[in-house]
């Protein structure tokens, strides 16, 4: 989900934005031993092995169902996924019926469960998801009121399962969003079940979270019984759906027919497999010319609205579409009768100058909507599949569509599709279709727990949405607007660990800090500090590794340490569990002989390798990396010796600005000020 450009004022507004500044501290005279000079020190000081490896106060500290996990060779310390690593799976049958008078929505489908686990289950879960509106559910954002979901039938394995059967009998019980079904036999390990639902729900209005209909646009989700996940950490994670924290899905295949009136247009996760019934052949005609050609295509116009030639005219004033997905972990859909629709080629791979894979990206929307841009939405949609595709790997699904949804919806991801409301500019427009897109890699494709680990998600993505900004808008620096909205949000007082369920945090902002802003920052200072092939390399093999599975953040982490081969614990430590500041400054420069001691601080509790560029006169520039290792031993100062000539007229820590510290301006010194100044020129 995106935090919209309007979201984001309001996050902020009243907010005291307190400017940085110099600390003016005084500082004791150095204690710490300098390590012995080396020539000219262009090479990164070795780290001293007084230190002892890591302190305690940044060791990661696994929790109890990892070593579980490792003992049953389900997950491994390398991060990879273990010889043992199973998931389940589904496959879902669904036909559903859209009243647009009624506002209803009528469902029924048969649902088979794949029991890959070791384990037997007398019980299985699903989500009931539309219940986050029902009068007395508990929430933490505000929703409509409606009746949530009514199940007219449930089944499993050919028998009627009972809402009011006795708690020992098969039956099932609704609990606010999850439902229990108790399951006449046991389900063994790799065997499947078979179960029936019928259901109904009122769609909500445009005031629901990330779904919903305002009267003209429909954006179904949450709309189907879905298995909840039932994994090798968690077993059943059946949190509930209270509103702010997002989801943990499963992969499943699904076939479904969709019902809605004549004159509609439709699109939905998957394919569509009865095109030729439901297209004229002028439609079909463009979107052929779309797939094959380079340029954006309307494939339905005003002019094609108003004379009714987009789609066939079905039966009894209704037109049922058919689709199928596979391996994907969520199925929805949006319609409308006013949507207009633009096309293009996206090329996702090629070789030797030759495309070898494509996928059709797609903007669905209302003809006022240009106002907020949405003409430009199908080749943001483009450039950022092309971008995301060479960047990470290549878009595996057969279409990508930015749909043009209900308020309530902001910027919300989907399998295939993104649901964005609200009014936009040009650059907040390509922001949300970006960053959506971006989710269908995370977490789309590498399906990992967002309700409990938030960042693993919004804040991957929006990192990755920062790179696909500066690459769309030339050197647009989204990476500076998240750590500023980081620092300031914790300045305020706003800032909660990272390493907490989303729908723990006291307010949407330190979930947004927690979620979004601080890990895109934070994997930026990660960047810094491995250099930036390294960190992608090590980035794109944890995608790799979990790519339609489901990673934890320790095998996020374990990624990360077995592809860069170091040990990274104090930086998970420091950034993911606790909130801790980071302040590096430059303390003085001073010439001592032939060597220039460059006497640096750490004013604050996380430590990081110190990136530094020395300035010599003549114009050259020296870049040092000081190890993280320096600060181990809990030092405040550490004095990095270097050549004194030619004669340095500017240090400067963490040059490219890549570091969240929380003082910056005391990172410059400069030639001009007393040597041993302990006040240095602040830039900015
Ligand atoms: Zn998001």
């Amino acid at each position: 989900m995106t935090v919209s450009a309007r979201g984001r004022i309001r996050l902020w507004a009243g907010l005291v934005f307190a400017t940085a500044c110099s600390s003016g501290r005084t500082s004791a005279p150095s204690t710490t031993p300098v390590p012995a000079e080396g020539s000219a020190a262009t090479e990164a000081p070795a780290a001293p092995t007084s230190a002892g490896g890591i302190p305690a106060a940044y060791r990661l500290e696994a929790p109890e169902w990892w070593a579980h996990a490792i003992a049953q060779g389900t997950r491994t310390t390398t991060g990879a996924p273990g010889p043992n690593y199973w998931q389940q799976y589904a496959s879902y049958k669904l036909e559903a019926e859209l009243n647009p008078v009624l506002k209803r929505l009528t469902g029924r489908g048969r649902v088979v469960y794949y029991n890959r686990s070791p384990d037997s289950l007398p019980v299985v879960y699903v989500q009931a998801y539309q219940n986050l509106f029902r009068e007395e559910a508990k929430r933490n954002q505000q929703t409509p009121k409606l009746g949530g979901i009514d199940f007219d039938r449930v089944m499993a394995e050919g028998k009627i399962l009972s809402s009011v059967a006795k708690p020992t009998e098969p039956g099932y019980t609704v609990t606010g969003t999850i439902m229990e079904l108790r399951l006449p036999k046991a389900l063994a390990p790799h065997d499947s079940l078979v179960m029936e639902f019928d259901w109904q729900f009122r769609v909500p209005s445009e005031t629901a979270p990330r779904e919903g209909q305002d009267g003209e646009v429909w954006f179904i989700a949450y709309w189907y019984p879905q298995l909840a996940v039932y994994d090798d950490v968690n077993g059943w994670q059946i949190d509930q759906y209270l509103g702010r924290g997002e989801f943990y899905m499963g992969y499943a295949d699904y076939d479904v027919k969709l019902t809605v009136p004549t004159g509609w247009l439709l699109d939905a996760t998957g394919t569509l497999e009865n095109a030729t019934q439901v297209f004229t052949p002028q439609t079909l005609a463009r979107l052929d010319s779309a797939r094959t050609g380079t340029t954006i295509v309307h494939v339905v116009t005003e002019k094609d609205k108003a004379d009714s030639v987009a789609t066939t005219k079905g039966a009894d004033g209704k037109l049922t579409w058919h689709w199928t997905a596979r391996n994907v972990r969520d199925f929805v859909w949006g319609t409308s009768p006013r949507y207009l629709w633009d096309a293009a080629r996206a090329v996702t791979d090629s070789a030797k100058g030759k495309i070898t894979s494509s996928s059709l990206v797609s903007a669905f929307y209302r003809p006022e909507a240009v106002r907020s841009y949405w003409d430009e939405a199908a080749r943001y949609g483009r450039h950022s599949v092309e971008f995301f595709s060479k960047k990470l790997w290549p878009y595996p699904y057969p279409h990508m569509t930015a749909v043009d949804g209900p308020e309530g919806c902001g910027g919300m991801e989907y399998p295939m599709l993104t649901c964005i409301g609200g009014t936009y500019d040009s650059l907040s427009l390509y922001e949300v279709v970006t960053h959506e897109i971006g989710h269908m890699w995370f977490p789309m494709m590498v399906g990992s727990d967002e309700k409990r680990y938030g960042w693993q998600d919004e804040g991957f993505t929006q990192y990755d949405q920062s790179q696909a900004m500066a690459d769309f808008f030339k050197g647009f620096d989204d990476e500076a607007r998240n750590r500023d909205y980081y620092l300031r949000g914790a300045q305020a007082g706003y800032e909660e660990e990272m390493m907490k369920p989303a729908d723990r945090y006291g307010n949407d902002q330190s979930y947004g800090i927690a979620a979004y802003w601080k890990p895109a920052t934070v994997l930026v200072a990660l960047r810094e500090a491995l250099g930036r092939e390294t960190f992608e390399k090590a980035f794109r093999e944890y995608g790799r590794r979990w790519l339609g599975k489901h990673p934890t953040p320790w095998d996020f982490w374990n990624t990360f340490d077995n592809v860069t081969g170091q040990d990274l614990s104090w930086f998970w430590k420091e950034w993911f569990f606790e909130t801790w500041k980071l302040d590096l400054a430059l303390d003085t420069v001073q010439i001592e002989g032939d060597s220039a001691a460059i006497v640096m601080e750490n004013r604050g509790k996380a430590i990081m390798p110190v990136p530094l560029a020395i300035t010599r006169e003549g114009g050259g520039v020296e870049r040092v990396m000081v190890p993280v290792s320096v600060w181990f031993g809990g030092e405040k100062r550490y004095t990095l010796k270097v050549a004194a000539k030619p004669a340095i007229t500017k240090v400067e820590i963490d040059p490219e600005h890549g570091y969240p510290d929380s003082n910056r301006g005391d990172e410059i010194w400069s030639r001009g000020r007393a040597a041993s100044s302990v006040t240095p020129t602040s830039k900015r």
